[in-house]
């Protein structure tokens, strides 16, 4: 154990939100303490930074947060910490604290903002991944990516109960702007008849062409998920042009918005935030700083900041062949 290891530490949950920050939160405040530590929270993610908008812990501060959505200090965007002015007083107001370390719980936005600071100014911190679009290089799998599965599966379910009683054709979006992860999940697992993703050009014959097969087979349902930042449009746009070419279904769309980034974390986004809250703050106990923790293979990596900001996490693209043979 490295004897000289931070006294104080802060932890923030910044950019996004998504279920399993709490679990996080808890994580690392109880790991400091068991290890000694002092602990405080930082509010409105970098923005609380700036404004020194600290909140001392303890044990029972995060006692039944575990299994709560959202975030217990809030998180924020913040224009100001891009600025060169905005991260120096986040830097004054952390050293006035005599804050040695951070856990920063966040995302690509919230790392590309961390790693700057890191050049600038010797705070060391460790990164936690954290977005239901499972799109962060350096772990297998980010806080928060599952429990939205399961939120867009349930409801899909749901979508194919009433499809289903009416002979309905649906286009079900859900979030995406860069990432097809949680369409090409949900739409396995929901058994979704095509996956519509930003990874892969989307031709609407190929759409046409699935969507005639079932209708000849008298498929009873369809359902055609759409990742929000797909190249043909969104759910309404893809809808409408489809329905130019093939109007045999009686068509809905449906936008599944917020509710992905809502709800109580599932079991496997609890270990998930619980391992790597403990990890992050073990990294700093043994001297690393300015890297993210994550899970690739289900051992703890450590990946730097630098690599984590550039790297481009690999698709999953066998997932697609397999969603194609299974929609039969
Ligand atoms: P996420 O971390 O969920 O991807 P954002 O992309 O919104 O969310 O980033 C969170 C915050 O990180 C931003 O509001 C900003 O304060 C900071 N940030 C993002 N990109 C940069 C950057 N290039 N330079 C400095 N700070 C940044």
């Amino acid at each position: 154990m490295n004897k000289k290891h931070p006294k104080k530490i802060a932890v923030v949950t910044t950019g996004g939100d998504c279920p399993g920050l709490n679990a996080a939160i808890r994580a690392v405040v109880r790991t400091g303490i068991y290890h000694g530590m002092e602990v405080v929270g930082i509010m409105q993610g970098y923005e609380g930074m700036i404004n020194a908008d600290f909140v001392p812990l303890n044990s029972h501060s995060v006692s039944n947060i575990l299994q709560r959505g959202g975030t217990i200090f809030k998180t924020a965007r913040s224009e100001r910490f891009k600025t060169t002015e905005g991260r120096k007083l986040a830097y004054e107001s952390i050293s006035k604290a005599g804050i040695e370390a951070m856990v920063v719980i966040g995302g690509d936005g919230s790392f590309r903002g961390i790693e700057i600071f890191s050049r600038e100014y010797s705070i060391p911190s460790i990164g936690i991944p954290k977005t239901i679009d499972n799109d962060i290089y350096g772990t297998d799998y980010a806080i928060g990516f599952d429990t939205a599965l399961n939120t867009v599966v349930q409801v899909v379910d749901k979508i194919r109960d009433t499809a289903d009683s009416h002979n309905r054709l649906f286009f079900v979006e859900v979030m995406g702007r860069d990432a097809g992860m949680i369409a090409i999940y949900s739409g396995i697992a929901g058994g979704a008849e095509a996956i519509l993703i930003p990874e892969q050009k989307t031709r609407i014959e190929q759409i046409v062409k699935i969507l005639d097969r079932g209708w000849k087979r008298k498929k009873s349902s369809m359902i055609i998920i759409v990742a929000e930042g797909d190249d043909a449009g969104n759910a309404y746009e893809v809808a409408a042009e489809v329905k130019k070419r093939f109007n045999q279904y009686d068509t809905r769309v449906s936008v599944l918005g917020h509710m992905q980034r809502g709800g109580s974390p599932t079991c496997s986004d609890r270990v998930l935030a619980s391992r790597l809250g403990v990890a992050a703050v073990e990294a700093l106990i043994g001297g690393k700083n300015n890297e993210m923790v994550g899970v690739v293979n289900n051992e703890i990596v450590h990946t730097p900041y630098s690599e984590v900001v550039v790297g481009k996490k690999k698709f999953p693209y066998d997932l697609l062949k397999i969603a194609e043979v299974l929609s039969l």
